[in-house]
């Protein structure tokens, strides 16, 4: 069973692995993008640890929705509302449960993804986020390494696409070439829950 403390792990090793990468994030961003992704995700991840310690929420539902608030007032751009949505609204699908297994965190990350997709309007194939976490919840049942596999692929092929959300997609085809910088952060968000799992 999985309880606070495993996510707020999730959360360390998301927030740990975010500031490792923070340089490639922003060097992704910057050909299809204004190179901010990197220091947009450090500066949220920051902010998440420091109320985490804070409020030191008691159930996985509140320690993902205090999450994705934090992330929501704290990170400009696209990426702040949308990874917000996400971990709010997959907390809210966990309710107020102490611990909950693999397939409700599966069942609830789907509730989750499908809230970004109808914020931002993006499908699988628009060279987003998107791209990471659709395989990755598809994956899911097979255990959190299968889904770090399927999100590390789901990034890497973002790399031939037209971007058709975001803005990368002002770009055009001269989008097509590049990897995505929120499916890759994404990739790393999904790495965090098997590292969290110590798998
Ligand atoms: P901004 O584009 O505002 O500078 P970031 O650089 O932090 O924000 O994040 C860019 C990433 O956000 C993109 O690489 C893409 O993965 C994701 N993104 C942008 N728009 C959308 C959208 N409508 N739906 C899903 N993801 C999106
Ligand atoms: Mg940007």
């Amino acid at each position: 069973m999985l309880d606070a403390e495993f996510f707020r792990r999730w959360m360390t090793a998301t927030a740990a692995s975010v500031d490792r990468e923070a340089e490639r994030l922003t060097a992704l961003d910057s050909p299809i993008g204004d190179a901010d992704h990197g220091s947009n995700l450090q500066r949220g991840f920051k902010s998440v640890i420091a109320a985490l310690e804070k409020e030191a929420p008691q159930t996985p539902g509140a320690v993902l929705t205090l999450s994705g608030r934090q992330l929501i007032s704290t990170v400009g751009g696209a990426s702040g509302p949308l990874y917000g949505t996400l971990l709010r609204r997959t907390g809210k699908a966990l309710g107020d449960a102490a611990e909950v297994d693999e397939g409700q965190l599966a069942e609830a990350l789907r509730a989750g993804v499908d809230a970004v997709m109808a914020l931002g309007g993006a499908a699988p194939g628009d060279k987003t986020m998107i791209d990471a976490l659709v395989p990755a919840v598809d994956a899911l049942d097979d255990g959190f390494p299968a889904a770090r596999s399927a999100a590390e692929q789901g990034a890497l092929a973002t790399t031939p696409l037209q971007a058709r959300k975001g803005r990368a997609s002002y770009l055009g085809e001269r989008s097509v070439g590049h990897q995505d910088p929120g499916a890759t952060s994404s990739a790393l968000l999904i790495a965090a829950l098997a590292e969290a799992a110590g798998e």
